[in-house]
């Protein structure tokens, strides 16, 4: 038989129709709903007389604009609290499983999908947000849609999608001490550029990706979308199952036992090949910080602004001196010792209990800087809860960082949370766009390690450099 790919075999069992020179139709296992892209399908859907499909595939939660200090509640935002009204409504009225304010189960929709077990390998999964790629950490198919799509998959409960190519990236080595997963995701986009991954699934495979645990996997695959691919996969093995075992919506007894035999033959076959292979070595790599406005101007944290007058590509060269303008930064400029305004440790890349365990090992016993803000918001009420039984939340507060409550927060900065113009924030988010936190805010990403580091020094800062027990 002709060895085939993870991404293959998901693919070729989820296709319903695939008509010549036309897109596939494509079966969709979960659909993850949350309250920003969801209105306007579901006003169309009823417009129409159509009903969802199968409410029993569909899940939704509130993230993007729920406030994160409590005394937001309740939310006084106008728009805000409209968004939340009608997601309720919607699902009250479709019989949708609403994760709602109230629910200890709500949470960033890429975070409480893995932890409530609703993502499992060999499913395809979609939902009406770009970082949907993230539940391929499990073995699965996971695509960001727009807002016509979320009603398409709401009324059909199928997607449309050409098939996309293929590509590996074969990370081998051991990650040295200090450098994370998100280290490892920013120096391959830093490699591959934003452009990289486009029009590609790419399959992250080798001795340190299957080394990650279930979260490091998470925030790898959450940031493939920052390389321009439709999707990032790794394929499930023990770490997948062991993370999987007892979750609330993980098949139980036989149906568990049927499934695990089932995932045990999804990972790609010896032989099978790619339409592109990347490679990197892990070994080699170090703490990582963007410099500029797009995920890919990224460098080693000890690393020198690159000058735009080296650059040869034009519209490279043109984006890299508008960044920089953006940044108010220089071409040879050092980041280390640049001063930060606010930390946040968050966000569906990193916030969840792994993460900020890290950030708590940096922090214990210590007190962040007067001019730095540090914001520590979990990705849910779940990672709260066991944060707090590990009195994390009490070594934030001790270290003079605010404890927040869940949700997308500084992110995307449309639920309160956002940084003033000129402000620096060190962030373990996704995105470093200009405005992403706040008009006139300026972004610098890294890990929770990073972030937390530069909390302490007010700037930024190598955790490498500071003597910690555990991380
Ligand atoms: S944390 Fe950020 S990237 Fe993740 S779902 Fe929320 S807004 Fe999107």
């Amino acid at each position: 038989m002709t060895p085939r790919t993870l991404f293959d075999r998901i693919w070729s069992r989820h296709v319903v129709v695939q008509e010549p020179q036309s897109p596939a139709v494509l079966y969709v296992d979960l659909h993850l709903v949350h309250e920003v892209t969801s209105p306007q399908a579901f006003q169309d859907l009823c417009a129409r007389g159509l009903k969802v499909r199968r409410p029993d595939k569909t899940f939704a939660t509130i993230d993007h604009i729920v406030p994160t200090d409590r005394r937001g509640f309740p939310i006084a935002d106008a728009q805000a609290a409209e968004q939340v009204r009608q997601i309720e409504t919607n699902c009250r009225a479709c019989g949708v499983q609403l994760f709602g304010l109230d629910d200890p189960r709500r949470g960033i929709v890429h975070v409480i999908g893995p932890e409530l077990g609703l993502t499992q390998p060999g499913m395809t999964i979609v939902c009406g947000d770009s970082h949907t790629a993230t539940h391929g950490a499990f073995g699965a198919l996971a695509f960001g849609v727009g807002t016509s799509q979320v009603e398409h998959v709401l009324a059909t409960q199928c997607l449309l999608q050409y098939k996309p190519k293929t590509m590996q990236v074969r990370v081998d080595g051991t990650l040295p001490r200090g450098v994370t997963a998100k280290d490892l995701v920013l120096a391959l986009i830093a490699q591959i550029g934003i452009g990289g991954g486009t029009g590609s699934v790419i399959e992250y495979a080798g001795a340190a990706i299957r080394a990650l645990s279930m979260e490091a996997r998470l925030t790898i695959c959450n940031m493939t979308i920052e390389a321009g691919a439709r999707a990032g996969m790794i394929a499930p093995d023990d770490t997948t199952f062991e993370y999987l075992a007892g979750r609330e919506f993980a098949p139980k007894g036989a149906a568990w036992d049927a499934a695990l035999a089932h995932w045990k033959t999804l990972p790609t076959d010896d032989g099978a090949t790619f339409d592109e292979t990347v490679s990197l070595d892990a070994s080699a790599l170090e703490p990582m910080i963007t410099f500029g406005t797009n995920p890919g101007m990224g460098m080693p944290i000890a690393g020198r602004i690159p000058d735009p007058a080296t650059i040869s590509d034009a519209s490279q060269k043109h984006a890299l001196t508008k960044a920089l303008a953006y940044m108010n930064l220089q071409p040879g400029q050092a980041l280390l010792g640049h001063p930060i305004d606010v930390a946040f440790i968050g966000s569906c890349t990193n916030g969840r209990l792994s993460d900020l365990r890290a950030a708590a090992a940096v922090l214990k016993s210590r007190h962040v800087s007067p001019r730095t803000r540090v914001l520590v918001v979990p990705g849910s009420q779940q990672v709260k809860r066991q944060a707090e039984q590990e009195g994390l939340h009490e070594i934030f507060r001790a270290a003079g960082a605010e404890w927040r409550e869940p949700g997308c927060s500084l992110c995307i900065a449309m639920n309160g949370d956002s940084l003033e113009p000129g402000q620096y924030c060190i962030s373990t988010s996704n995105r470093n766009f200009e405005g992403r936190q706040g008009k006139g805010g300026r972004t610098f990403l890294g890990s929770p390690l990073t972030a937390a580091a530069s909390a302490l020094a007010g700037a930024v800062a190598d955790a490498r450099e500071f003597s910690i027990a555990d991380f």
